[in-house]
């Protein structure tokens, strides 16, 4: 009998400091680099910048147009 207690639950939570609010999020899966999270202390929409560490930044999409 093969007891693996289900290593398939490797991930555990994970936690990013948002930088506008420095409001400290969790998140209970990994993200890719370049998704899209919110923040759940002030909304900010904040892209992950780096994984190990889990890092994000301030995501600027509405300053695209900013040189307009
Ligand atoms: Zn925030």
């Amino acid at each position: 009998m093969i007891s693996m207690s289900s290593t398939t639950t490797h991930l555990r939570h994970l936690n990013f400091v948002c930088p506008v609010c420095d409001g400290e999020n969790t998140i209970d899966y990994l993200p890719e680099i370049g998704e899209l999270l919110d923040c759940s202390d002030c909304g900010s929409e904040l892209e992950v910048s780096s994984t190990e560490p889990l890092e994000v930044i301030e995501s600027d999409l509405e300053a695209e147009d900013w040189g307009q």
